[in-house]
């Protein structure tokens, strides 16, 4: 949380810092036509500022630039400023510094592509000239683009800045100025054919670093006008390098100059190294692992430096195909940078970000590589698909009660919380079997199935092979020592019991065929069972012992003969339960909930051998009887030691034992910290109950669940969490305008 509020208070910061107070001109709309036909020769440059100023506290970026930057001779500066609660207006500004009215368009939207579409025509038809710069305005988040106006609830993506482009012939250069995180590659790629020079900051950004170059850029315009675009880019760079402002408080500073025209090659370089990391991906993944952490990170981690990170790869990876193709990125990416710097706290910025996953706690939109989303970098290359395959790597999963979908809960409301967390496996819980199938709703859980296959979620059921008390009285239930009939548990020596229990996952699979595998939830015998006639004769037949195991001596041999023998019944059982089924769904995976640590093996549970049939095991971390943070991993680094098959927490809430919110909150970190593979919540009806604080455990499934700067973040966050940020922004703001007030008479 701290962090995030800390990143707004960045964003906030840096552009509260362009404040300065100036006055408005009062240009009417009646001179506009004139003043067009006054003004509107062609000239070699024409600068569009794509202020957008409509968000929540946005500044009044027009001020700040009307005083920097101004028409010549050679240039054209042409502004469309939207604020908040303010009409949008274009402007020119002239030579000596006037805001000229050219356009009141009243409320628009600066998030539609239409806008910045309209925007480009009207400079290019009313400034028509040999070449066109454009600097945006507002917030930005690397690949997800830039420009959130809050009236509208709108954004700008990439593909639609690109799709603005292509209509009106795009632009020489573009700038990001203000918007945070721009200096990504999937960014530049996506307008790599309509833009020759692309300039934007790996790190957050702001205007505080182009306010004063404003002016010489123009100057520069103005003055050299046949400079080339490339050369250009290397003078913005330049110019924000020695800026003084930016010299004194550059710390945090990151700025790259792009050339466009190389980016294919980059592009295809990436490509090939992750087909070839997706090939090898068993052996390149714990090497990754391994070094990502040092690798210099933006925006709290979801982006890494390109160049960095290829560096710190060539020194761990052995494999040569992959070190090849590691050097044939570093060349292509060298090829594209044409001037870039960097502040003392980024020393491992090189100019190009690439969106990455923390490993440790995956967070990956599946939007990034959705072709309706319109990425043409994760359209062209593997990347997306290795970023979804270390996404999946660690799982963080909720299970559902089946009785539940379309009835307590609508799919849009486990959907929504699926996206909320950034879950990467559901679970379709059947909970005891005979029940539940009598209290779901087929349709509703087969939709839910569809939504989260759409939407490349994996898909699991789960079962409880048992019956409720008093049921299925003929099929053999487990029999305790003294020699009392369990009334749920059934006995998994008996055949009739394992067809029994092998055809639930029949019925359910029939129904729900393309799900991505099954549970079948602790399948184990109570410690002092089973001494059923099935399993005496049987135990007699495979291991020629004669007495009664109900006699055997706890240290005894035989004793220890007995419970080796049941562990193999259980085993056996699972094999057949998987060969079964396997015949019927050969692509499917097998997952089984077991007991924790000691008692798996006292229940009849191998874990060793089971994890050799399986492809999943998830001992079950009991939430009622934690006593420590780290409770949840010393289980999963138990069974860690005695398995290689992939081991994730079943992390189940006691409703009765009235677990607290830091119970849960701790055993997720701690599963994610552990050796194993994730974690899954048992279940999504306690989580929601109204008995937990529902927004610090998303908080946890997603670190980024308030997110980087969205407008739905005001509506998400509501209440004090906003009045919060409010007062903190508000005194910020007014500290930085009182500091500024002072720097500014001080340096009268
Ligand atoms: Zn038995």
């Amino acid at each position: 949380m701290k962090k995030i509020i800390s990143i707004w208070l960045t964003c906030i910061f840096i552009l509260s810092n362009t404040i300065i107070f100036t006055n408005f001109c009062s240009a009417t709309e009646d001179n506009n036509q004139n003043y067009l036909q006054n003004n509107s020769t062609r000239k070699n440059w024409t600068f569009m500022f794509y202020d957008d100023a409509d968000f929540y506290n946005g500044y009044d970026p027009l001020e700040d630039f009307a005083g920097q930057a101004c028409s010549g001779e050679n240039l054209n500066v042409i502004v469309l400023q939207d604020k908040e609660h303010d009409s949008a207006k274009i402007w020119h500004i002239d030579e000596n510094h006037n805001k000229n009215l050219l356009k009141n368009m009243g409320e628009i939207n600066m998030g539609a592509y239409e806008t910045l579409k309209d925007f480009i025509s009207y400079c290019k038809e009313n400034f028509s000239a040999e070449r066109y710069i454009i600097s945006f305005y507002n917030h930005g988040s690397g690949w997800q683009g830039c420009c959130n106006d809050d009236t509208n609830n709108d954004s700008l993506t990439m593909d639609e800045i690109q799709k603005a482009f292509i209509e009106t012939d795009g632009v020489d250069i573009v700038c990001f100025s203000a918007p945070c995180l721009m200096g990504a590659l999937e960014s530049v790629y996506e307008l790599k054919d309509y833009t020759d020079v692309y300039i934007g900051s790996e790190e957050y950004s702001g205007y505080m670093w182009w306010i004063n170059i404003m002016k010489p850029l123009c100057d520069t315009l103005n003055q050299n006008p046949g400079r080339s675009n490339i050369e250009l880019g290397e003078t913005i760079i330049q110019l924000i390098d020695n800026d003084s402002y930016n010299k004194s408080s550059r710390d945090d500073l990151t700025m790259g100059a792009i050339r466009t025209d190389k980016m294919n090659d980059l592009g295809n370089a990436i490509d090939i190294l992750s087909q070839d990391v997706i090939n090898n991906f068993e052996e390149s993944y714990p090497i990754i692992k391994q070094f990502y952490q040092d690798v210099q990170s933006f925006g709290t981690g979801r982006f890494l430096d390109l160049y960095d990170f290829v560096e710190k790869y060539q020194i761990f990876e052995t494999n040569q195909t992959i070190n090849t193709d590691l050097k044939y990125v570093l060349e292509n990416l060298t090829k594209v940078i044409i001037a870039e710097t960097h502040g003392s706290n980024k020393p491992g910025a090189h100019g190009l970000s690439i969106n990455f996953l923390n490993t440790s706690n995956p967070i990956y939109d599946t939007k990034y590589a959705d072709l309706d989303y319109g990425l043409d970098f994760a359209y062209d290359t593997y990347w997306d698909e290795l970023l979804e395959k270390i996404w999946l790597k660690t799982s963080k999963g909720i299970a559902v009660g089946s009785n539940i979908v379309g009835a307590d809960s609508s799919i849009s409301e486990v959907l929504d919380f699926i996206e909320d967390c950034n879950i990467n496996m559901l679970i379709v819980d059947f909970g005891w079997i005979t029940w539940s199938w009598n209290n779901t709703l087929f349709d509703y859980v087969g939709n839910l199935i569809n939504e989260s296959k759409e939407k490349k979620i994996p898909t699991w059921l789960m079962y409880r092979a048992r019956t409720l008390e008093g049921e299925y009285e003929h099929l053999q239930h487990q029999v305790h020592k003294n020699g009392e009939v369990d009334g749920r548990y059934l006995c998994f020596t008996d055949n009739d019991n394992i067809n029994w229990s092998i055809s639930w996952a029949h019925k359910m699979l029939e129904k729900y065929p393309t799900v991505d595998g099954i549970i079948l939830y602790n399948p184990m015998f109570f410690s002092d069972c089973c001494y059923c006639p099935v399993c005496l004769e049987r135990f007699r037949n495979d291991t020629g012992i004669v007495s009664n195991p109900i006699d055997f001596d706890v240290d005894s041999e035989e004793y220890k003969t007995w419970i080796i023998w049941r562990k193999n019944i259980i085993t056996d059982f699972i094999n057949e339960w998987k060969n079964n089924i396997t015949d019927f769904y050969p692509e499917l995976q097998f997952g089984m909930v077991v007991e924790s640590g000691e008692m798996a093996g006292s229940v009849g549970q191998n874990i060793t051998s089971l994890g050799e049939i399986v492809d999943l095991l998830c001992p079950f971390v009991a939430l009622d009887s934690i006593t420590e943070t780290d409770f949840a991993s010393n289980i999963i680094n138990e069974v860690k030691k005695i398995t290689d098959v992939r081991v994730i927490s079943d992390i189940k809430i006691y409703g009765p034992y009235n677990n607290t919110n830091n119970d849960i909150i701790n055993a997720i970190t701690s599963s994610l910290n552990s050796n194993g593979d994730g974690f899954f919540i048992w279940d999504f009806d306690s989580l929601v109950s109204g008995n937990y604080n529902i927004e610090s455990i998303k908080m946890t499934y997603n670190p980024y669940y308030f997110g980087w700067y969205s407008p739905s973040i005001q509506e998400t966050s509501g209440g004090i969490l906003q009045v919060y940020i409010g007062i903190i922004m508000f005194i910020i703001a007014t500290l930085s305008i009182a500091i500024l007030f002072l720097y500014e008479r001080k340096k009268q």
